[in-house]
């Protein structure tokens, strides 16, 4: 019997291509540079599954291109580069990688999240220029953390290791998310549940974990920024059109708000200029879930979705399966 055919847009970790080989016919896209759009829709054809990452648009498009496919297994846990009603219209199953980027993803925020606050990045830029002269009483005061109030909205896996980080900070831990949680996990995590907009007027600090839908694009926009604190600082490490980026900028410019952290952006990889220029933001390339070990436990649910769904087996992370 033939095996299912199967596209990686990306070469993965070799490591794991002897396991997928026992079982399937795979093709590799083995170029450093990302794999066009046309390559792709060219490749997708005779496939029956696909394991990609979030740059590769998963749309009516693609589907069109690809009758056979029946697998879409993403290496990422947020999925809003996929059409899932139109997956499921087709019978595509979809799998995501949820559960094993928790931590190394509220690590990256709480690292923006002490950047910004504590002005590393503009230390370091000085401390390397060969202007600095020593220590002085006055200079690169930043803002504390612990003590502080964290706000956190969308309260899911990475959104509670946020909360669990907090505490070693003696920080106050407020949240907003669709559904309260129980209150043994708001008691563990010594959280309190609150609207968007009391968290947003009493948050020091904002941190986003909700995944992009169509209800939380521009979740937060400039409404949002006049009803924080002015010392108040965002940090989005979720996705960048969860945010109103021209009112961020402006918010920034006219001090509405002191700072902000992204790991994301509305229009990756464009960066809105307005935000390069300035000093109290601090910009990471969306590396939240990118360490090796990380990377490596995602490729390898990825892998584990991927060959239960073509042994017949339901995939561990599937998203629509019936
Ligand atoms: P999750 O466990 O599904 O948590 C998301 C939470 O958001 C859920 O608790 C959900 O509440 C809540 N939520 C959904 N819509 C909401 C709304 N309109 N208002 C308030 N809360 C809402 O997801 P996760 O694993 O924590 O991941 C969160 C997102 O982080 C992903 O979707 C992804 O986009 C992003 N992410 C980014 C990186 C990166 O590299 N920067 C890495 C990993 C993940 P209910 O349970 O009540 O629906």
């Amino acid at each position: 019997m033939n095996k299912p055919r199967v596209l990686a847009t990306r070469p993965i970790f070799a490591p794991l291509h002897p396991v997928l080989e026992e079982q399937l016919e795979m093709e590799y896209w083995q170029e450093r540079e990302r794999m066009p759009r046309a390559e792709l829709l060219k490749r997708i054809g005779e496939k029956d599954g696909v394991i990609c990452i979030t740059t590769d648009k998963i749309d009516e498009e693609l589907l069109a291109a690809a009758p056979k496919l029946r697998l879409v297994t993403t290496i990422s846990v947020g999925v809003d580069h996929i059409n899932l009603d139109a997956c499921t219209r087709r019978n595509v199953i979809v799998t995501n990688t949820p559960g094993v980027l928790d931590d190394t993803t509220a690590d990256l925020a709480w690292a923006l999240m002490m950047a910004v606050a504590r002005r590393i990045v503009e230390g370091d830029t000085w401390t390397r220029s060969g202007t600095w002269n020593g220590l002085e009483f006055d200079h690169f005061l930043g803002t504390d953390i612990w003590g502080k109030t964290l706000g956190v909205i969308g309260f899911g896996r990475i959104g509670r290791e946020m909360a669990r980080r907090a505490s070693g900070f003696k920080m106050h831990v407020i949240y907003n998310n669709r559904n309260r949680v129980s209150a043994a996990i708001e008691q563990e995590l010594r959280a309190t549940f609150a609207s968007v907009d009391a968290l947003l007027a009493e948050s020091d600090f904002v941190s986003l974990h909700v995944p992009l839908r169509a209800d939380t694009r521009h979740l937060i926009s400039g409404a949002s920024f006049e009803k924080m604190k002015r010392t108040a600082f965002l940090i989005n490490t979720a996705r960048g059109p969860i945010v109103d980026e021209n009112a961020l900028v402006d918010a920034l410019e006219k001090g509405v708000i002191a700072g902000a952290g992204l790991d994301v952006y509305e229009q990756e990889p464009k960066v809105h200029p307005g935000l390069i220029q300035r000093r109290n933001v601090v910009l990471a390339p969306h590396i939240g879930s990118a360490t090796t070990d990380t990377r490596m436990a995602m490729a390898k649910l990825a892998v584990q979705n991927a060959l239960a769904f073509f042994e017949g087996r339901t995939p561990p992370n599937a998203l629509n399966a019936r």
